[in-house]
């Protein structure tokens, strides 16, 4: 049977303007999906609906086509798919390895203090640097669960890590891939990321949920992201084989930093692409730039 092409997507949130680390991720996908003879597709991943706007979405569509850059097929909207990360959740539920929390930041960030002075050490951290959750929920009964939902107290949702871990099999691995095709085989350590949300207060899904569903509804054979994701990818593993769904082989491109030598990153007010346009840059100087010539 013939081998289906490679297929690669970019996956960009629209709660800002696209900034030149978007660029090089963009180029970099479109480079190997060129290379490999695969597909590229854009997905819009647009689950967080209070900081997402309808203009940021389309300022990535105006940037990556002033970048001359094509995707084929539709874009896929998340904002349009909340029951698939839905019927994902539910599978996840019945396993028995997601639990309601009804702890604020602040209800976490206390109880990160207590243990912290009660043990005189530093509580453990996320590879992004945020506290591991601490359990303060994990503990409680059915009762005290249904007792507190019906009550209408806000809660999201956690992945129970170490129970994950127990279904998830032995062979928690993924293929790493460089752009001459090599491929290494990558151990994965989901237990330093703690129990991750699942699902928000504010939106049905996370991160880690949807990148994982859409994915595979995608056929995503090829991820291309930062170095900053690379960690992330560990717990994305996890939930592939609880929900079945394949592996994609991994790329993680370099960040770009600015002249502080910080990550480039909407939140810091990146120079973004829509303004060095109107300064006169021309997408070539950008290409020539980022090494794309
Ligand atoms: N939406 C993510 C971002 O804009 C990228 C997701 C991914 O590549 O997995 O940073």
């Amino acid at each position: 049977m013939a081998k289906s092409p490679p297929v690669f997507r970019f996956a960009p949130s629209p709660n800002g303007r696209l900034h030149l680390g978007h660029a090089l991720s963009a180029l970099t996908n479109a480079r190997l999906a060129a290379a490999f003879g695969g597909r590229l597709l854009l997905r819009i991943e647009d689950i967080d609906l209070t900081r997402c706007r309808p203009e940021f979405e389309q300022g990535i569509h105006d940037d990556l086509a002033w970048l001359g850059l094509h995707f084929d097929g539709m874009a896929r909207r998340q904002s349009e798919h909340f029951d698939d990360y839905r019927g994902a959740l539910d599978r996840l539920d019945a396993m028995g390895l997601v639990y309601p929390c009804f702890c604020s930041r602040q209800d976490v960030k206390s109880a990160v203090r207590r243990r912290e002075a009660e043990t005189g050490e530093p509580w453990p951290r996320d590879p992004d640097g945020a506290p591991l959750y601490p359990g303060s929920c994990r503990g409680f009964s059915e009762e005290e669960r249904h007792r507190r939902m019906a009550a209408g107290e806000p809660h999201l949702l956690r992945f129970a890590m170490d129970r994950a871990l127990a279904c998830a099999g032995a062979d928690l691995s993924y293929a790493a891939f460089d752009a001459e095709g090599g491929e290494r085989r990558v151990a994965v350590d989901p237990m330093r990321w703690g129990d991750v949300v699942l699902a928000r207060k504010d939106t049905p899904t996370s991160y880690h949920l949807s990148v994982v569903v859409d994915d595979a509804l995608q056929g995503i054979s090829h991820v291309v992201r930062g170095r900053d994701l690379e960690a992330a990818t560990d717990i994305h593993v996890v939930l592939q084989r609880l929900l079945g769904l394949p592996t994609p082989l991994y790329h993680f491109h370099p960040l770009l930093a600015d002249e502080t030598g910080q990550k480039l990153a909407k939140s810091r007010q990146s120079l973004g692409l829509a303004d060095l346009r109107a300064q006169g840059v021309t997408p070539a100087e950008i290409r020539g730039q980022l090494g794309f010539t």
